[in-house]
């Protein structure tokens, strides 16, 4: 791939005087391109890990898991977990799936290998670091922004809460791999990439009114991933190879931003919320689940409708705000997109657009926008739009 991860990193971070704390790359090794599956083995025995074992789920395995396998296996003890879905066929990363991993895994093993999309790395990284081990990202979908983040958003007791664990060690995404994964998987990593659209408007609205911690690079690091994908939109609906490694690129360093300030603000505000509410709400009732990604594009169109509507009203006849508060919120707004906007570049993507398409009923969408904001302690318009 034309990114030198680690170098964009650096440079991107460098300079930045915010005063909060910036962590350093724990990976130590990125290979985004076509073969790069075929990396790992020579990268094992260079770090003298012999015994790994390998987490991936039944589609997963299809994809990459079985050729990985046998590849390893000439020179390397592989032991791996399948991780069962539930009774919709889901898999889930919640407590039967982690403990799966961890009773499953040898204490022989020097590293976890994760093999699949968002919720097998969300699993073998919360695993992984329970244990005390490292692991090794294979992404076989551009799905997620999650890939190389410290944090595991993991479902107990059916309610998500996000844990901060442990970024891998080292990422091989092959693009070959990458180019087959279905469509909606693609479509629904471009949609999580969207969402920084609102995602960032509400961190730089919590940090101006109500002090948020705010890291202008990470902020930038995370509008340089945005712009990258929307310029690819269409090489990305087409599924081209220059696509997905613009896709992944940008999923990348989305995930970036959040490993370098530590926690999620730059990629997740109102837009997660209402996603993260509505797959509590598809887990309480025992639906089958949606992609992360589907939800938080639908979410991020319907966020820009509120903010643009709504929140802009509440704005101007707000008697604890000054004129000078009003006109700066007023500008944020008027650098989102539309919903309208939102919407036609999902669709650019072919990507889902509406509640209809992902089953969500008027009346959760409802109760989500009134309480999805309780769910996080973050300051964003959506929680302003809900309290006096
Ligand atoms: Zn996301
Ligand atoms: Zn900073």
């Amino acid at each position: 791939m034309s990114l030198d991860v680690t170098d964009w990193y650096n440079r991107s971070s460098s300079g930045c005087s915010c005063g909060h704390t910036h962590y350093g790359l724990t990976v130590d090794t990125f290979s985004i391109r076509n073969g790069a599956l075929y990396e790992l083995r020579s990268y094992l025995l260079d770090k003298g890990w012999r015994d790994v074992h390998l987490v991936s789920d039944a589609q997963t395995n299809e994809a990459a898991g079985e050729k990985l396998v046998r590849y390893l296996s000439e020179e390397i003890n592989v032991e791996r977990t399948t991780v069962l879905p539930d009774r919709n066929g889901d898999v889930i990363a919640d407590e039967q799936a982690i403990m799966q991993v961890i009773t499953e895994a040898s204490r022989e093993a020097d590293v976890f290998i994760a093999v699949g999309a968002g919720t097998v790395h969300d699993i073998t990284r919360f695993a992984s670091h329970t244990v005390g081990k490292p692991f090794i990202a294979v992404p076989t979908a551009p799905s997620v922004d999650g890939f190389n983040s410290m944090g595991a958003p993991i479902v107990l007791r059916k309610k998500k809460i996000t844990y901060q664990t442990q970024a891998p060690v080292a990422l091989f995404a092959d693009l070959d791999v990458l180019r087959e994964a279905p469509r909606a998987m693609t479509a629904a990593g471009f949609a999580d990439i969207l969402g920084k659209y609102t995602s960032l408007t509400d961190w730089s609205f919590g940090a101006v009114m109500a002090g948020e911690p705010y890291c202008p690079a990470a902020a930038r690091m995370t509008q340089e991933a945005l712009d990258q994908a929307v310029s690819a939109k269409d090489e990305i609906r087409m599924g081209t190879s220059f696509g997905m490694e613009q896709l992944f690129e940008a999923l990348l360093k989305s995930g970036m931003a959040m490993s370098l300030f530590g926690r999620s603000h730059p990629a997740s505000g109102g837009e997660h919320h209402l996603s993260h509410y509505w797959e509590m709400a598809f887990l309480e009732e025992g639906r089958k689940q949606l992609l992360h990604g589907e939800k938080v594009g639908v979410a991020t169109g319907l966020i820009a409708d509120l903010y643009h509507g709504e929140v802009l009203e509440k704005v101007f006849r707000d008697p604890a705000l000054d004129a000078g508060q009003r006109k700066g919120i007023e500008a944020l707004i008027g650098q989102l997109p539309t919903g309208e906007e939102i919407r036609m570049m999902l669709k650019a993507a072919g990507g889902k657009t509406s509640l209809a398409e992902l089953n969500i009923e008027p009346a959760l969408y409802e109760k989500s926008k009134a309480h999805a904001h309780t769910l996080r302690d973050r300051k964003t318009m959506l929680h302003y739009l809900n309290t006096v």
